[in-house]
Parts: structure tokens; sequence; C-alpha cells
């Protein structure tokens, strides 16, 4: 082992090959610190170059991979099993901007980039990059793409999939697949790149890619409406689409005990409005047009809204601190669970129609076979995905109820299966999901996903234990 590790040293120079357990520590947990593995080291490439002498170098030696951007990633994704025969290939120090091309929409930037780096690179271009993430000042352009990720704008913009308009990526054997093409019509057979994006790491790893570009929006507005159910908020989903259009880039519904987790949680939050209600939804508008009046746009939305009793309250933001004080409330909603303590989570979707149907039947099925149980549910319900997760409030029941994960998980996956949705709208598989997934693929669809990942890995050294 000595001989690969000095091969590797070579490639990306002694202090990018990390060894001593201190130093590689926080490459072996995952964000939520479900997962710890072993590593035989932490690889740091500085370019595509260095990335793909590594990656042939492992292969040759036949050292399995794990590919790592942020690790931000919420299903244990990036962490090394703890057998500690992988290496870590992080790509931290890839995070050059390539190029920008106004005319064409598009830049094209190394898989490390911060998604807050390329937000703030495209905003100096006078650009948009949509996506959106609580986690973006962590994770990476290669990780949210590995993810596929979506975040609070998918209802306007689409998810990193639809994002992607070409990629470099480096196969396991270390040959570079030049993909990085700035097209939006390109009809010459397969689509790889899209094989990568979602792919998590166990094909290849994403180096750079050309992403697209929109115009920046000129002014926003935020309106935070009590509803009185979630059949009321898909109603006002529908009308706010109706009467704003395009300008709709976000649409997220809050439970009250969602809210209340946020209220006591975190400092300074504080409840928009005087009366609770059982749901919230928190939209915003966008325009590029400065004179656009979101605002007055808002009220005669809801105005009708109001008078059918579908909403029941609202308040609308008349500052940018308004604004951010809204989405805090949103966005808090997971660190404020940390701290409440352990939950089961769900990350789900089904047809935005059938939101209301999905949170009957699996209220009703898990307080029938956990009495008790306390669901906090939230989500981007505009993609029809939700955040649904579930504890007990008393320690040791909540104790209780996490050893039977397994169970929690069938009453809630059974439900969205059942009404053809997801169990991984946007976090991925990772490892905490290899295996619930074998139930509700079709064991063809599985196949075909073996068939890719023989075809692209066959010594299966890329990323061993994740995904399938
Ligand atoms: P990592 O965690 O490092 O890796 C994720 C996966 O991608 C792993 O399988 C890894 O092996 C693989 N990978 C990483 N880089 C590469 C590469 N260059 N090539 C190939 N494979 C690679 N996710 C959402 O979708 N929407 C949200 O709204 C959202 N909100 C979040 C909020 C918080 C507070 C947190 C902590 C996480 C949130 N996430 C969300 C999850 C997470 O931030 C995303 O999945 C993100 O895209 C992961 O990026 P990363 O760089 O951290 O990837």
């Amino acid at each position: 082992m000595t001989e690969i590790l000095s091969r590797l040293a070579d490639i990306v120079g002694a202090p990018n090959l990390l060894t001593a357990q201190p130093d590689v520590a926080p490459y072996l947990r995952d964000q939520r610190g479900r997962y710890e593995g072993r590593a035989l080291a932490v690889v740091r490439p500085a370019n595509t170059e260095e990335l793909a002498a590594v990656m042939q170098a492992c292969y040759a030696a036949g050292v399995p991979m794990v590919p790592q951007g942020g690790n931000t990633g919420l299903c244990g994704g990036a962490t090394p099993d703890d057998s500690g025969s992988a290496v870590v290939i992080t790509t931290g120090r890839m995070r050059k901007v390539r190029a920008v091309d106004t005319a064409n929409d598009t830049i094209t930037v190394e898989a490390g980039c911060t998604l807050a780096e390329l937000q703030a690179a495209a905003e100096k271009a006078g650009r948009l990059f949509p996506l959106s993430l609580a986690s973006e000042g962590s994770c990476q352009i290669g990780g949210n793409l590995s993810t596929n990720a979506g975040g609070v704008h998918v209802l306007r913009y689409g998810n990193a999939r639809e994002l992607v308009l070409g990629l470099e990526v480096v196969l396991p054997d270390g040959r570079i697949w030049n993909g990085l093409r700035g097209l939006r019509k390109d009809n010459t057979g397969y689509d790889l790149k899209q094989l990568f994006v979602g792919g998590e790491g166990t094909l290849g790893i994403i180096a750079a890619a050309v992403l697209k570009l929109f115009p920046l929006p000129a002014t926003r507005a935020v309106a935070w409406v009590a509803v009185p159910s979630a059949e009321a908020a898909v109603r006002l989903l529908g009308r706010v689409k109706g009467g704003a259009g395009e300008r709709l880039v976000a649409f997220e519904l809050i439970s009250r005990a969602t809210l209340d987790v946020v209220l006591n949680h975190i400092a300074g939050a504080q409840d928009p409005l005087p009366q609770p209600s059982p749901w919230v939804v928190l939209f915003e508008l966008a325009d590029s047009d400065a004179q656009a009046d979101l605002n007055g746009l808002i009220e005669k939305v809801l105005e009708p809204a109001l008078e059918a009793e579908e909403a029941l309250d609202a308040a609308i933001a008349h500052s940018e601190a308004q604004i951010e004080a809204l989405w805090a409330l949103r966005e808090n909603a997971s660190e404020a669970q940390k701290r409440q303590g352990v939950s089961i989570k769900h990350d789900v979707s089904v047809p935005v129609s059938r939101i209301p149907e999905f949170l009957a039947r699996a209220d009703a099925g898990l307080q029938e076979a956990f009495p008790g149980i306390r669901i906090v549910a939230f989500g981007h319900v505009g993609d029809g995905n939700l955040h649904y997760n579930c504890s007990m409030a008393d320690p040791v029941a909540n104790k209780a109820l996490v050893a039977r994960t397994e169970e929690v998980n069938r009453v809630v996956h059974d439900v969205v299966a059942s009404l053809d949705g997801s169990i991984s709208a946007e976090h991925g598989l990772g490892q905490l999901k290899r295996e619930e997934i074998t139930r509700y693929k079709a064991p063809l669809e599985l196949e075909l996903m073996r068939g890719i990942k023989q075809a692209f890995d066959p010594r299966g050294l890329m990323n061993p234990g994740k995904v399938l």
C-alpha cells in the first residue's frame, strides 16, 4: 500500500495527500454524523490532469475511490465504508471559473466551486445561476450535479439536471471524457452527461461543467400565507401560478409543527402572523423589470383566495430584511430540528395533486402504528417534494421509535409508492437508501441500472456500496 500512497503523493504533492488521523477525520464522517468510515488516504488533486492521474493509479492498483465535494450530502454518499481500503478523492482544490459566455448564457466551472462562489461569479457577470440550497456556502457544484440537487427554485428553473449543458468527467480508469459543450440542442445519440447527474459518484468523477445562466431578477417579493389545509395550499399554488406565471420562483409549505420547532429553537425567530394556522405557505415572485409591482400582484392573487377561505391571513414582506426574515423561518427548519433531537427523515415526492392524500394517509398510518408520533412536514410543495420527519416528544420513546426506523419507513414509503411517488426526491440514495430502493424500483429498472454501472465501472471501484 505504501507504493500507491507514494505514487499519489508524487501526483498531487505530499501536502495534498492526507493520511494522519486528525487530517483525514473530517472527510470520514457524513454531515449528519450518521456514518463514519475509514480510508487509506484523502487525496486533493488541483486540476483535471491530476485527478485523472490519481484515478489511473488507483485503478491500476485496484483501490476503491470515494468522490467527495463539500460533504454536505444527507445520505452518506461521500463517506467511505469501514474497510479502510478506499481513497477519498476530494475536489475542493478544483475551483476555477474557466469561462463565462454571456451571449450563450453559460458559465464553465470546475467541480470544486462552492455553489455560493458559482452564484457570485454569475452575478458578477450580470446573470443568475438559480440553484439555491441552505448548504450553498459549503456544497460544491460537482456534488450538486452528482446528487441532482433541487432546492427552492426548482419550480421555476428546474433541478441541477436541467441546469447542465456539458460535463468533463474522469472515468474510473483515468480516461478523461470531454463533454464540455455549451449546446442547448445536441441530438447525437445517448445523453451521456445525464448519467453522471444523480450518479452519486458511482460512474466517474465530474471535473468541470458548463451550466446555464439566466437574467438576474431586478425585483422580488415574498408572501407568508396561513392556509387551513394542504388541499388549500395546492389550490393556492394553482391560483398563484395562474396569476403570476413565470414570476413564481418558489412555493414552500410549512406545517404548524415545523414552524413551532423553528420558533422554539432558532434565536430571534418570530411568527409573522398573530394567529396560528395548521399550515403556512411561503412563496416568492421575481421579475427582471425593476418597476414591476410584485407586492400589488401578490395582493391581487391573494384577494380571491382570502375570500374563498383558502387563505386565512397573509403577511407580505416590505423590505429585503423582511424577505430574509421570512425565508429564514423556512431555511432554518432542518437546523431547528437537529437541535430538537434525532428524527426519522424522509425526502419524498408525489404528484403535486396527491400531496394532501399522501399527508392524510401517511399521518393516519403512522398514528395507528405509533400512537403519539410527532410529524414535522415541510418542503418544496410546488415540486411535489416534502421533507417528512418523525419523532416522539419523550426522549425514551423517541429512542424506541428510532430503533423501529425500518417499520416507520415502510408505512411512509408504501404510501409514497402507492401514489407513484419517489422515496428520494432530491437527496439521492447514497448508503442510506441503497437497500430500501430495491423494494420500490422495478427489477427491470434495477437490472438496467446495474448494466450501466457495469459498462462504466466494470471493476466496481467507484464509490462502492452506494446507490446499487
Ligand atoms: P457531497 O456530500 O460531498 O457528495 C454527495 C454525493 O456526490 C456523494 O455520493 C459523492 O460521492 C458524490 N460526489 C461529490 N462530488 C462529486 C464529483 N465531483 N463527481 C462525482 N461524484 C461526486 N439537497 C437538495 O437537493 N436540496 C436542498 O434543498 C438541500 N438542502 C440542504 C440543506 C442543508 C442544511 C444541508 C446540510 C444539506 C442540504 N441538501 C440539499 C443536501 C446537500 O447539500 C446536497 O445533496 C448537495 O448537492 C451535496 O453537495 P456536496 O458538494 O456537499 O456533495
